[in-house]
């Protein structure tokens, strides 16, 4: 996979896991906070608060670890082995697809 897809899926991935455990969090809690209002509600979502949080967690866990693998695969810039010619005279790098040398002359094989 190309290190943007590795990004892509990490940072929604992360994005997700975060957003779950924060919904896992709130329905855990939801009773809580309206029980100020109501008080008639027993953990209307508490069921749902371990499967959040597990999903949750491995999502953030794969993100991260997406992330990590962006991080650890090839870095930006020119691609190593770049094609380029060097002139046998004098040295100096020049276009691959030219027959002679700009600075000198010589002719350069293909
Ligand atoms: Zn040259």
């Amino acid at each position: 996979m190309e290190k943007s897809d590795w990004m892509l899926i990490g940072y929604v991935g992360t994005a997700l896991g975060i957003l779950f455990i924060v919904g896992a969090l709130f329905c855990y809690s939801y009773f809580e906070i309206r029980s100020f209002i109501i008080t008639v509600m027993i953990y209307p979502y508490r069921e749902y608060t371990g499967p959040l949080l597990i999903s949750g967690m491995v999502l953030l866990v794969i993100g991260l670890g997406c992330l990590w693998r962006a991080k650890e695969a090839a870095p930006l810039g020119p691609p190593a082995g770049k094609i380029t010619k060097v002139c046998t005279s004098c040295g100096r790098v020049v276009a691959p697809d030219v027959k002679f040398c700009p600075y000198c002359g010589k002719v350069l094989p293909e």
